[in-house]
């Protein structure tokens, strides 16, 4: 029997404003003082933002996210964002390996890599994505690509990657409306629990979310898959009523 609790992790990606972040953010936490969830919550927010909500989420049961962090520790990075820097806001989760930041931004799975190292050592839980192109599904080869995006980074961690949260995210299921199939998502949930297994004592422990169009409608039924621990969660994490019924819909 497991025991791993449930855990759902809002990407507002780069949107928000002051204004949009506090609404948001009072629906969210008085929906979850009138129904308190059974489940790990957290946000994960723009740069900008962190200050913000870090006071705005005091004495919820929200966790504060940051959604990428610097793979170099400190010094001469015009721009960057240092884990250091994050924790220093009382940042809890940090995204890295985003599929967004993998295609736009050119993130190789070594930068993935170290830039999990660089939240461990800071004390953030690296919240690391994997996940295939649509191409690469059709190819047959969805299990190679996120076995080799986890291994460059449990490489990178050794034991320690049993801190991790792993979120597998198909990039044709991001933003588009398409959601994986929850037979689908936990076929490749199975892999990547006996891989994690394999890779450290504590492994097979690890959260496994599942990112990609997940919504109000159809989180009960991924949600219910043995291996799927809880969701990344992009568009309806800006909809306080859908965030809030996704939360609701992940039971310890
Ligand atoms: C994401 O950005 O990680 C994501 C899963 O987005 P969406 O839910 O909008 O597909």
């Amino acid at each position: 029997m497991t025991t791993r609790q449930k855990f759902i992790a809002g990407n507002w990606k780069m949107n928000g404003s002051l204004q949009a972040n506090a609404a948001l953010l009072k629906a969210i936490t008085q929906g979850l003082r009138e129904q308190p969830p059974a489940c790990k919550v957290a946000v994960a927010v723009p740069m900008p933002y962190l200050a913000q909500v870090q006071a705005l989420l005091a004495g919820s049961s929200v966790q504060l996210g940051a959604q990428d962090v610097s793979q170099h520790e400190a010094g001469a990075y015009t721009g960057e964002t240092s884990a250091a820097m994050l924790a220093d806001l009382g940042v809890r989760y940090g995204l890295v390996g985003h599929s967004e930041r993998r295609q736009y931004h050119g993130e190789t799975d070594a930068v993935v890599a170290t830039k999990a190292q660089r939240l461990l050592a800071a004390g953030i839980t690296p919240i690391v994505c994997v996940g295939e192109t649509l191409a690469e599904r059709e190819a047959g080869q969805t299990g190679t690509v996120v076995a080799r995006q986890l291994a460059a980074v449990a490489e990178a961690l050794g034991q320690q990657i049993e801190k991790i949260v792993l979120a597998y995210e198909p990039v044709w299921a991001i933003g588009t409306g398409r959601t994986a199939t929850p037979e689908q998502a936990q076929q490749v949930h199975a892999a990547l629990r006996a891989q994690l297994a394999s890779a450290a004592p504590g492994g097979a422990m690890v959260p496994v979310l599942y990112g990609g169009s997940m919504n109000a409608a159809n989180a009960a039924d991924l949600l219910a898959q043995s291996d799927i621990d809880g969701g990344l969660i992009g568009g309806a994490a800006l909809k306080a009523p859908d965030f809030l019924k996704i939360i609701g819909a992940a039971q310890a």
